[in-house]
């Protein structure tokens, strides 16, 4: 099916070195608009560099970006329509919290008035009214991240760059945020980069998904797709933990024997014959899964409480070992499954990622 959507930035070929070491690796990307897109990878990925890049504070060897069709390099930062709120934000502590909102619409030179409204607005957003008379100093972590949030979106900028906004947070107040930004960039036709290490939060917010790895893009996708196929063992691992068996996929692209343990399953999504890794999500496994079409013989070897479920280990007879997370509703440790018992694990067909070796 044809892509309709609308492209807001283009990234093609850029390349970012400091001194001799290649941070951006003639990177491509497209965001839409209207999209969150989300950054993720980890440290020392370019995930700020990247930003640095959009937002002109770092200027790219090679390469080219464009928004909305126009090029950006052309532009220096305070001129492009594109706004970042920094992994280290600072408020300005002697202003109050509307002089911090509307710092920028002064810069651009709107009226009193007209800022007055907007930062009443912006109050609204982030759900702060009454608190524009405030310094920072009187403000909690959470509503301090609120104020710089709607310092970097007073100005209606067409992309709004965001690293790492939730850091700073605890875990409470970081679900929280998130949930109000999701709901935020419905009202404000604002497209997002977001730059994150957490996959959690990556899986939760993102319209689209790019993980980095090295300078580049490792694989750009769907929450949905980057989960159920991941373009190699990195995303795959990246994004949830994964099992993963090392096999052979037959001249039928699906059946997959798996050597060391003269076994062999089937998968629902064909791949190319030969050498392949075999990924299986621990939460798509069943312990006694005698009925499902796929299937391993091992022991209970550790058997761990994990919030809503458990966490049980089978190792199998070459000794490799599958995690399979298992539904409290299916019964507590002490029954069916204790450490030592012989238990078959089982899955379905759809649940057999293959990758490259
Ligand atoms: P991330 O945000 O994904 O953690 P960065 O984009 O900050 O990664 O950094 C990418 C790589 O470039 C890292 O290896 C980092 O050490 C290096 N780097 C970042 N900024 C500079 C700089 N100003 N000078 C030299 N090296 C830098
Ligand atoms: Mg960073």
């Amino acid at each position: 099916m044809a892509d309709r959507r609308t492209p807001l930035l283009t990234i093609s070929g850029v390349t970012v070195r400091y001194g001799d070491h290649l941070a951006l690796d003639r990177l491509d990307l497209t965001v839409h608009r209207d999209e969150l897109f989300v950054l993720l990878g980890g440290s020392g990925s370019g995930k700020t560099t990247l930003l640095r890049a959009i937002g002109g504070f770092v200027r790219p060897q090679a390469g080219r970006i464009l928004l909305d069709g126009a090029d950006l390099s052309v532009l220096p930062p305070h001129r492009r329509p594109v706004n970042t709120m920094f992994q280290s934000y600072a408020l300005f502590p002697h202003m109050t919290v509307a002089a911090n909102i509307g710092f920028g619409l002064r810069q651009q030179g709107v009226g009193h008035a007209e800022t007055r409204r907007r930062v009443e607005q912006m109050l609204a957003l982030v759900r702060l009214e009454g608190f524009g008379t405030r310094r920072p100093a009187e403000l909690s972590g959470g509503q301090q991240q609120r104020v710089a949030l709607a310092r970097s979106l007073a100005p209606q900028p067409r992309l709004l760059l965001l690293d790492e906004p939730f850091s700073a947070l605890d875990e409470n107040l970081r679900m929280e945020t998130r949930a109000e930004l999701v709901r935020l960039r419905r009202s404000l036709g604002i497209s997002f980069v977001l730059v994150t290490h957490d996959q959690q939060e990556a899986l939760t917010m993102a319209d689209r998904i790019g993980v980095m790895r090295d300078g580049r893009m490792a694989q750009i996708g769907t929450p949905a797709v980057l989960y159920e196929q991941p373009a190699d063992r990195f995303v795959a691992g990246f994004l949830g933990a994964a099992n993963i068996l090392t096999g052979i996929v037959a001249a039928d692209g699906v059946t997959v024997l798996l050597p060391s343990l003269g076994a062999q399953v089937t998968a629902a999504r064909p791949a190319a014959p030969g050498p392949a890794l075999l990924a299986l999500r621990s939460e798509r496994l069943r312990i006694g899964g005698a009925g499902a079409p796929n299937g391993l013989d091992g022991i209970v070897t550790d058997i761990a409480y994990a919030g809503e479920s458990l966490s049980v280990r089978v190792r199998m007879a070459d000794g490799s070992e599958l995690r399979v997370v298992r539904g409290l509703a299916d019964g507590l440790a002490s029954g069916a499954v204790a450490i030592g018992t012989p238990v078959r694990v089982g899955w379905e067909p759809d649940a057999c990622i293959l990758l490259p070796p």
